[in-house]
Parts: structure tokens; C-alpha cells; sequence
């Protein structure tokens, strides 16, 4: 049974169009917020969109076309919020993607960039714009950012990865300290394998297979079980949770990370090297590399 602790607020999700923000997005919206919803993914924010529109969410949605990582996307996404819906009370800073992939000593210096603009600019930039929003409304706010356990513990690739959720910590916990004084929450949630496009990569069932040795609890993770712990996250039931890295793992991370994660296929050598994009619908650009680039 879901009850009503958003009735009233205004939530911006972005990545909100797929996977766990599209999950938290129908969660706040039973829970009575209203929902701006951010993605590059225009195709799949649109189809969202008319199916929460026939579900009878019409008035309590809406999707604007923004990369995260550039900041008039962000300030035009929190402008369309406020307008729209008259306030803002939730930011999720939730897009992402797998980023750079490879060893150390073949990766680009341009797609660490990218991985770093994607998943740890946005969430400055998006902290920055919500945080000013809510000042200036008064009132204060829940400010929550998607990080992983992947940034808890080392030993999951790919690295850029795994260094830009634990930046994403990072910036949560100082932020949380910063705008405590306006009374504006700063929590990360730091999701472990959830069933998404982005963490399977279109083989369920291979993931499934790997996921079922390394995490102890038995059911599969999925984006409903991250969507219900940020809501709780965004309501007033956390009221005194501020800063907290918050693990929704199924035992993963308690029962320490091995280096068996479902995208790698078990093996610690790079086979890749490039980067991936995600669900967003933009490119791949990746490319084998030759036995001899691959370093034991
Ligand atoms: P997903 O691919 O299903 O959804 C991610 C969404 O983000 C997509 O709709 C994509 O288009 C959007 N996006 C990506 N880059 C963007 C950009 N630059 N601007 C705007 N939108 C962009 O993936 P997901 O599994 O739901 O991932 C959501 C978040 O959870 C990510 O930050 C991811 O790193 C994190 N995460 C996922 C898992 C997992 O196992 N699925 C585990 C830990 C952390």
C-alpha cells in the first residue's frame, strides 16, 4: 500500500525516461507530487509521457529534451518546473551511463571528460539550479543523486565509472553540510544490480545468472526497489537524513565486491576499450582491442 507523503510537492527527475528514474517517477506521482521529467532520450520521454497521459497523470507531468552535463539544459529544466507546476520541493539527479571503458593505458582523455560531464557535472550543475530554486521559494527541499555501490568499493569497472559515483558522494555529503542551513536535504542513493537496459544490456538472463553467485538476497534487484527508497528519501519520513550515502543493494556490497560483475563476464581484463552511451540513443564508440593491449 503506497501512501500520499508527496501530495503537493514538485519533483524534477532526470534520466527519467527509462530504468530507475522512470520507476521514481510513477512512484512520485502515486505518492501526489507533481513530476518534470528530463532525458536526451526524447523518443522514449515522449512514449512515456502519453502512457502516463492515458493512465490519468495528464496535469501532473511533463518531459522537456535536456543533456544533463550542459548547464542552460538544467536551468531550462528547473525553469519548465517551476513554471509548469508553480514550485520545487524534490531534484533527482539521477542520468547516467556506463561512460569510458578499457584499460588505463588505452583510454581517451576525451571520453573521461564525457563521463565525468555526464555523471558528475550534472549533479553539481543540478544541485547548483535546485538549490538556488528552493532558496529562493523558501521552505527548503530534498535533493537526492543517483551514485552506486560501485563508488563505495573499489574492484567494479569500468573505472571512470566508479570514480564519478564515489565524486557524486563526495558532493553529497558537502552539499548536505552547505544548504543544511536552508533546509534543504542532500542524500545519494547508491543502487547495487538492478535490472535495467543500461546494467544488462539486453541479456537479462545472462546478468540474472551472475548476479544470483555475488548478491545474497534472492530476488533480483529492481528500479521499483530504488524508486520506493527515494521517495522515502524525498518525504518528510527522512526528515533527519542528511548526507547519507544510501545503500539498496540486496546484500551486495555487505557481502563485499567481487570482481564478477554481469556486464564483465567475470573477467578483470579489458577486452574494449571507447565508451558507451547508455539508453540515451546516442552512439557507442567502441572498439576491440588487440591481446597485446590488454594488460594482465
Ligand atoms: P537507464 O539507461 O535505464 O536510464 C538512464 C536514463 O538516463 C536514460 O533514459 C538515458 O537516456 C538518460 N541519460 C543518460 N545520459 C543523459 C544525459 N547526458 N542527459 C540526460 N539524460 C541522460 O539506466 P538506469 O539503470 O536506470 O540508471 C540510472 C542511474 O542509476 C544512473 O546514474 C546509473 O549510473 C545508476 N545506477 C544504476 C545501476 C543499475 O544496476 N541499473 C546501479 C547503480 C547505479
Amino acid at each position: 500500500m503506497i501512501g500520499r507523503r508527496l501530495e503537493g510537492r514538485v519533483a524534477v527527475i532526470t534520466g527519467g525516461a527509462a530504468g530507475i528514474g522512470r520507476a521514481t517517477a510513477e512512484r512520485f506521482l502515486a505518492e501526489g507530487a507533481q513530476v518534470m521529467i528530463g532525458d536526451l532520450n526524447e523518443a522514449k520521454g515522449v512514449a512515456l509521457i502519453e502512457r502516463l497521459t492515458d493512465e490519468g497523470h495528464g496535469g501532473n507531468v511533463a518531459f522537456s529534451r535536456v543533456d544533463v552535463s550542459q548547464e542552460p539544459d538544467v536551468v531550462r529544466l528547473i525553469d519548465a518546473a517551476t513554471d509548469r507546476f508553480g514550485g520545487l520541493d524534490i531534484m533527482f539527479n539521477n542520468a547516467g551511463f556506463g561512460g569510458a571503458i578499457g584499460p588505463i593505458t588505452e583510454m581517451s582523455v576525451d571520453h573521461w571528460d564525457e563521463t565525468f560531464a555526464v555523471l558528475v557535472r550534472s549533479v553539481f550543475i543540478g544541485i547548483k539550479h535546485s538549490a538556488r530554486a528552493m532558496i529562493r521559494q523558501g521552505g527548503g527541499g530534498a535533493i537526492i543523486n543517483t551514485a552506486s555501490i560501485a563508488g563505495l568499493a573499489g574492484g567494479v569497472p569500468p573505472m571512470p565509472y566508479a570514480a564519478s559515483k564515489t565524486a557524486v558522494v563526495g558532493i553529497t555529503k558537502h552539499a548536505a553540510v552547505e544548504l543544511a542551513e536552508h533546509r534543504i536535504r542532500v542524500n545519494a542513493v547508491c543502487p547495487g544490480i538492478i535490472f535495467t537496459d543500461l546494467m544488462h544490456l539486453g541479456r537479462p538472463d545472462e546478468a540474472d545468472a551472475v548476479r544470483k553467485v555475488i548478491q545474497p538476497w534472492p530476488d533480483r534487484g529492481e528500479p521499483e526497489h530504488i524508486a520506493s527508497a527515494v521517495a522515502y528519501l524525498a518525504s518528510d519520513d527522512s526528515i533527519f537524513v542528511n548526507g547519507e550515502a544510501h545503500v539498496v543493494d540486496g546484500g551486495y556490497l555487505a557481502n563485499g565486491l567481487l570482481a564478477v560483475h554481469p556486464l564483465f563476464g567475470g573477467s578483470r581484463r579489458p577486452t574494449h576499450v571507447g565508451i558507451t552511451r547508455g539508453t540515451t540513443g546516442q552512439r557507442n564508440d567502441v572498439q576491440r582491442l588487440p591481446p597485446e593491449a590488454s594488460p594482465r
